[in-house]
């Protein structure tokens, strides 16, 4: 649930003042300490949102930054006599600055070993403050952290402590926010759902990852080191596995990407031990049953409960045309690929100028596939260049590509299905790119609102070309789009393709129904065992005898 919406804003707003009452008027000394251990978790649990539920990379280590930023806060005021609000900072940064570096070779990792290598470093930290006495006080701990002061202002206990805890959270749900509103968040959930087309669309994956770890472990190294100052003692159960799985729970409760719902989930679990005191001995299966229940009932967790708001309806009246593209050619000169001892390319040349549809045809395995991959960026040539326009684009990363405006559809469209048509393309849009005429050029201004998981394949088929044209794109690589397509569907997507070329688009084209490719492209290239062996008008291509003995079989006019 998007903070934007006006409906999350008003239950947010009602939520903050109903906390405010509560805390001012109702609550002891007992239930304001309680809420301000909530709040300090929920800062942990809305960072954690960020690396786990929105990019869903499953890190082990935000309780091993929750712990480090305890430390940090705790030595400052301890060892180097620092002020509050510089503790504070202290706590931010070490966690951070230990995210920054770990993130370059450990957000690379497939996600089990991403899983993995943040629970060795969360491992190591925990042998680090046990064993490293002198310093952390070994096992011990440290004692006799200050609470938190400014001047003549106290904020050691009861209500001043557990606003500015709160004042904290604000701040939290604020970044957090700026993080994920609007087209970034969508970027996001592109990530997350389909990271191959987030790259070949023009998304940097990586810069994005690498802001959102270390924005997760800040807010944990804030949420640590507010708990120091609050308990006055840091000991190396701060570091230890129950903190992770207790800010995992929050998170998954309370739904993995609503900052609202970490705060429910936050103020659930650490209330629950307190309502179920009676049942001491109980309360791990009381905790374990609502950890279930959370899972199986509420997949998106206690936020999934408020709904989600719908995006306002498209006009088609008043959407501008869409851009024509700048003027491209695309020229492969003798590329080559290979997999181990499976040569897939073996030195294929061609060009594609602007507003031309070239037709690529070749048995399966000839190295169709392999060509856009290529293409995109999504694989490197072993020999060969490729050329956009004057600029030499070989082996480029694919979101490099996407930008210099060369764009692919997948052979199995890549969707993050959760996302409506118009938020699916709203997403890639570069700046001047209107998602809407996009969305209406496609012909899926019926769909609009629909979400890109229930479309229909057709409908998927353009929603990938609409996305790919919302980057700006000239080029167009569009795998197999019209496999498993209708008659009614195929004279439709045609229709689409035809105008994009006389628009000026160049389309490289893979198709194997000859009734609707031959008809459409200007040009054929027939491809086998990465070569090839006929090239020309589809009519010349069609009674190639090269083509019909490698592809064909008999001439398909
Ligand atoms: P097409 O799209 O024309 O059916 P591909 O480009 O998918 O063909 O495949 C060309 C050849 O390269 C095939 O022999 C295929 O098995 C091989 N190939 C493609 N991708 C890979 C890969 N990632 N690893 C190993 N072999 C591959
Ligand atoms: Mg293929």
């Amino acid at each position: 649930m998007p903070v934007s919406d006006p409906r999350s804003r008003l239950a947010l707003g009602v939520a903050a003042i109903a906390l405010a009452l509560y805390a001012l008027f109702f609550a002891g000394d007992y239930a304001l300490h309680v809420l301000t251990r909530a709040g300090i978790y929920a800062i942990a649990a809305i960072g954690y949102q960020l690396i786990f539920g929105r990019l869903g990379a499953l890190s082990l280590a935000q309780g091993c930054f929750f712990g480090l930023g305890a430390y940090a806060a705790g030595l400052g005021a301890l060892e180097l006599g620092l002020g509050f609000p510089l503790t504070l900072a202290a706590g931010v940064l070490l966690p951070s600055l230990l995210a920054a570096l770990i993130a370059i070779p450990v957000l690379r990792l497939a996600s089990h070993y991403f899983a993995l290598a943040t629970l060795g470093i969360a491992q190591l930290a925990l042998l680090v403050a046990t064993n490293w006495t002198d310093v952390t006080g070994g096992a011990n701990g440290l004692y006799g952290v200050p609470p938190i002061e400014t001047g003549t202002l106290s904020f050691g206990h009861g209500l001043p402590l557990t606003l500015l805890v709160w004042a904290c959270v604000g701040l939290a749900l604020t970044v957090s926010h700026r993080m994920t509103a609007g087209q970034r968040g969508l970027k996001v959930e592109t990530l997350r759902e389909a990271p191959l087309a987030a790259a070949a669309l023009g998304i940097d994956g990586s810069a994005i990852r690498f802001r959102f770890f270390v924005a997760s472990a800040a807010f944990g190294g804030l949420a640590g080191a507010l708990q120091a100052h609050a308990v006055g003692v840091v000991s190396p159960d701060v570091l230890q596995f129950h903190v992770l799985v207790l800010i995992l729970a929050m998170t998954v409760i309370g739904g993995r990407a609503s900052p609202l719902g970490a705060i429910l989930g936050a103020l659930l679990l650490v209330h629950l031990p307190e309502w179920f005191r009676d049942f001491a001995d109980y309360y791990l299966v009381v905790y374990g049953v609502a950890l279930l229940a959370a899972i199986i009932f509420l997949p998106r967790g206690l936020a999934g409960l408020f709904g989600k708001s719908k995006m306002p309806p498209v006009e088609t009246a008043d959407a501008e045309a869409p851009h024509d593209p700048a003027p491209l050619t695309l020229s492969v000169e003798t590329v080559s690929k290979r997999f181990g001892g499976v040569t897939a390319l073996d030195g294929t040349s061609l060009t594609l100028a602007p507003g031309e549809i070239l037709g690529l045809i070749g048995p399966n395995g000839s190295g169709k596939t392999t060509l856009v991959n290529l293409l995109s960026g999504i694989e490197k040539p072993d020999g060969g260049r490729i050329l956009l326009g004057d600029a030499d684009i070989t082996g480029k990363p694919p979101e490099h590509i996407a930008r210099a405006g060369l764009c692919r559809s997948f052979q199995h469209p890549q969707i993050a299905p959760d996302l409506t048509v118009l938020e699916t393309v709203e997403a890639i849009a570069t700046k001047g790119e209107s998602a809407q005429a996009r969305v209406i050029e496609a012909g899926l201004s019926t769909h609009a609102n629909e979400r890109a998981g229930t479309l229909p394949p057709a409908a998927l088929k353009h929603l990938e070309i609409a996305r790919a044209l919302a980057t700006g794109a000239s080029i167009l690589a569009l795998d197999e789009p019209a496999a498993g397509m209708n008659e009614v569907e195929r004279a439709a997507l045609a229709t689409l393709l035809k105008r994009l070329a006389d628009a000026g688009h160049g389309i490289l084209l893979i198709d194997h129904a000859m009734d609707f490719l031959l008809p459409l492209a200007d040009r054929v290239i027939c491809l086998s065992a990465g070569r090839v062996v006929a090239e020309g008008s589809p009519h010349e291509v069609a009674r190639d005898p090269a083509a019909i003995n490698a592809y064909f079989g008999e001439s398909p006019l």
